[in-house]
């Protein structure tokens, strides 16, 4: 029986790790971990019996204990807790379901405990895949991709490791508000970008994906797991989501993953890679779609995709800069501090005014996030 720690089990993409082992139940949990949603953590506790819990904060976790009086179950708190859970013994795969920088630490811990990695949290691979990626093979551990347009890449590779990649299609739904102009976008509020019109997620990646600094954070996460330059990887709008993203090769060949919209397959995959199990729900029927269609992405509007490539291209710790600041400004602006086209300008300034550094450590990447967050303080 496969055994799996999940960081971020009261998420969005956490609820749907457990949905999935729900379903097949061959899947033994045996560490769950949450920020601050304790009533959720206590019912999956009480459902999936780990032998460790976490929430971040010290009373949270004292409160935690006391409701599972009955239950012999150790419970952690912060990001000790978070390491604890991402290294425990039985644990096989680690499932990063956690947003945010955050799951630098607990990730690179788990790869050094030498359990696979089943990857959502991609800020950890945006910020520190020149660290982890290069551990992950020396540890000889899997980075499983769980983003959707990632593990539609990592399936159109299978059988296919030999072969040279000549482009990566990463596809985009536009978010809500593609087509709209520059004016038409600074009085959205957070209620208009909380609306995805594909897939419901998380509140964060739902605001990044409207203003594409989601899309953003995908090509430099697609350049670290697959291995190939800025240029090679084609950002494509395909508003009906159906493409979840392709590989083309040499011979022109190009191979893509399609599907519902449903996290829940990516999910799967990772966690019984290289099988495929039977799935519930809805399986794409071909004859009910009309129109497929495609465009190139409007960076000089969607200004966070642009960003993203200057951040690829000067390298370093500027990917850093990149997410801290857009970390810092989503919760701004979902906390309405701030204007929506604030966040991306705030981007822009933590970019230019980040002290370059080559190869940054850990501790220089989280340094460097402290910088921004004291820099965007200073500013807005
Ligand atoms: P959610 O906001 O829905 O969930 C985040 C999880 O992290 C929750 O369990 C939350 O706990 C936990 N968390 C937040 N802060 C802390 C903290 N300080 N300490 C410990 N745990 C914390 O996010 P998503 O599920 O949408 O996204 C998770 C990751 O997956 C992100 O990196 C995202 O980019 C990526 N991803 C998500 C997709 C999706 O469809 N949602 C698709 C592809 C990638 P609590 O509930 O207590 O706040």
């Amino acid at each position: 029986m496969k055994k799996i720690s999940v960081l971020g089990s009261t998420g969005s993409i956490g609820t749907q790790t457990l949905d999935v082992v729900r379903e097949h139940k061959d899947i033994e949990i045996v560490a769950l971990s949450a920020g601050r949603s304790i009533d959720l953590l206590e019912k999956q506790v009480r459902e999936f019996k780990p032998k460790l819990a976490c929430l971040w904060r010290e009373e949270d976790a004292k409160d935690l204990k006391l409701r599972l009086k009955d239950m012999d179950i150790k419970i952690a708190y912060g990001m000790e807790g978070l390491i604890e859970a991402a290294v425990i013994e039985e644990a096989d795969i680690l499932v990063t379901a956690i947003v945010g920088m955050l799951g630098i630490r607990p990730t690179i811990a788990a790869i050094n405990a030498g359990k696979d990695i089943a990857l959502a949290n991609k800020e950890t691979l945006v910020t520190a895949g020149h660290i982890i990626m290069p551990l992950a093979k020396e540890k000889g551990v899997k980075i499983l991709p769980v983003d959707s347009e990632h593990s539609a890449i990592f399936q159109s590779l299978q059988g296919n490791e030999q072969n040279k990649i000549r482009k990566i299609i990463l596809t985009a739904s536009g978010g809500p508000f593609r087509g709209k102009t520059i004016d038409e976008l600074k009085n959205i509020r957070p209620e208009d970008a909380l609306k995805h019109p594909n897939w419901v997620m998380g509140r964060k990646i739902t605001i990044d994906s409207s203003t594409m600094v989601n899309k953003g954070l995908e090509v430099i996460e697609a350049k670290w797991l697959f291995n190939v330059e800025r240029e090679q990887i084609q950002v494509t709008v395909h508003p009906q989501s159906v493409i979840h993203s392709a590989v083309e090769y040499e011979d022109g060949a190009v191979i893509a993953q399609l599907g519902t919209p449903d996290m829940r397959l990516p999910i799967q995959y990772a966690l019984y890679y290289p099988n495929r199990r039977t799935l519930s729900g809805e399986p794409l029927d071909l004859f009910k779609l009309r129109d497929l269609s495609f465009f190139e992405p409007d960076i000089e509007t969607f200004r966070g995709l642009k960003l993203a490539y200057n951040a690829i291209d000067r390298g370093g710790n500027i990917p850093t800069a990149f997410n801290a600041a857009n970390e810092y400004a989503v919760a701004a602006f979902l906390d309405k501090k701030i204007k929506y086209l604030d966040i991306i300008d705030m981007i822009e300034a933590s970019m230019e005014h980040c002290a370059f550094k080559d190869n940054p450590s850990v501790e220089e990447i989280l340094e460097t996030e402290d910088n921004t967050y004291d820099f965007l303080r200073s500013r807005w």
